[in-house]
């Protein structure tokens, strides 16, 4: 069985609190309302590629708990293949703690726990293997070299970056990288990026939409923004990476495929939550003709 996206990364049980405003630090302020949902950028970026129709499967690691049942068969309910989702024993399922403003800005807390434990004793076959670091660096390092060798292309996420930035081995294995702007400062600019191995760098900026940076010259390009309202930016950013796995897997090429996940991105931010937020197929190819 070989699929179109594997993804490697995190699966949370996210704790989402409704403010008016985010507190400062040593504050506290009123909330409006409180939900769970499942979450994990690894989860989210598989559901958002099954979801764009690609067949996905999920490697990483829940706890031997309810949320980590509960997000097995949030997976499974998805059409993800969670084979490779393993259940790490004495270890708690990861949580997010997020808080969320009027505007649908938003703060994160997240508490890896079983994701630490993530590794790959087999990669599945993937056209593209897409991962994030929510899970140790060296999972993707193994993962991203498992894929070099099967001819699999590869996308990273580097979400949250390492507090030392990435190592060089994991850069020259990144065929795409797909940063935030924020992202993109921490790790040194897209030039030292390219320099480093990256075929394109991707940078997503939120309402500003979406630069794109290409080795061997450093072209780039951009897509504009998509106009929505949006009520919650969490899981815009995961909306694209899965949007765009599942798009460059089908055969598009990087401008289709980004203008794609821009889409699927803007989309997201409609509606509260991650998971829930993730759009199908149907209303972002809507979107993509109105
Ligand atoms: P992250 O959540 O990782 O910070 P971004 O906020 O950059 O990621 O969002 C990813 C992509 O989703 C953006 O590049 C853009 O295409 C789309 N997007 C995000 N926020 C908005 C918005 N307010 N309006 C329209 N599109 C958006």
């Amino acid at each position: 069985m070989s699929f179109d996206v594997v993804v490697v990364g995190s699966s949370n049980l996210d704790l989402v609190a409704r403010t008016l405003r985010l507190p400062g630090p040593g504050e506290t302020v009123l909330g409006s309302d409180f939900s769970q949902y499942p979450g994990g950028k690894g989860l989210n970026q598989a559901v958002a590629a099954a979801r764009a129709g690609a067949t996905v499967a999920l490697l990483g690691a829940v706890g031997d708990d309810d949320a980590g049942r509960t997000l097995q068969s949030v997976a499974a309910n998805e059409g993800i293949d969670v084979s490779s989702l393993a259940v790490a024993d004495g270890v708690a399922t990861g949580r997010a703690v997020i808080t969320v403003d009027a505007s649908g800005e938003n703060s994160i807390v997240v508490i890896p726990g079983a994701n630490a434990r993530a590794h790959v004793e087999q990669l599945p076959a993937a056209t593209t293997v897409l991962a994030q670091l929510e899970v140790p660096v060296a999972t993707v390092i193994a993962a991203f070299a498992a894929a070099r060798k099967a001819g699999s292309r590869t996308v990273l996420n580097p979400a949250p970056v390492p507090p030392g930035g990435l190592p060089d081995e994991l850069l020259s294995l990144c065929d795409i990288l797909v940063p935030n702007e924020h992202e993109v400062e921490l790790l040194g600019g897209v030039d030292r990026l390219l320099a480093r191995g990256v075929a394109a760098v991707v940078v997503t900026q939120g309402a500003s939409g979406v630069t794109v940076t290409e080795a061997p010259d450093a072209a780039t390009w951009s897509v504009d923004a998509f106009e929505v309202d949006p009520v919650d930016t969490t899981g815009a950013g995961d909306a694209f990476c899965g949007a765009l796995a599942a798009r460059l897997a089908a055969g598009d090429d990087l401008r289709r495929s980004v203008r794609y996940a821009a889409a699927g991105g803007a989309l997201a931010t409609t509606t509260a939550g991650a998971v829930p937020s993730l759009p199908r197929a149907a209303d972002i190819e809507r979107l993509l003709s109105a």
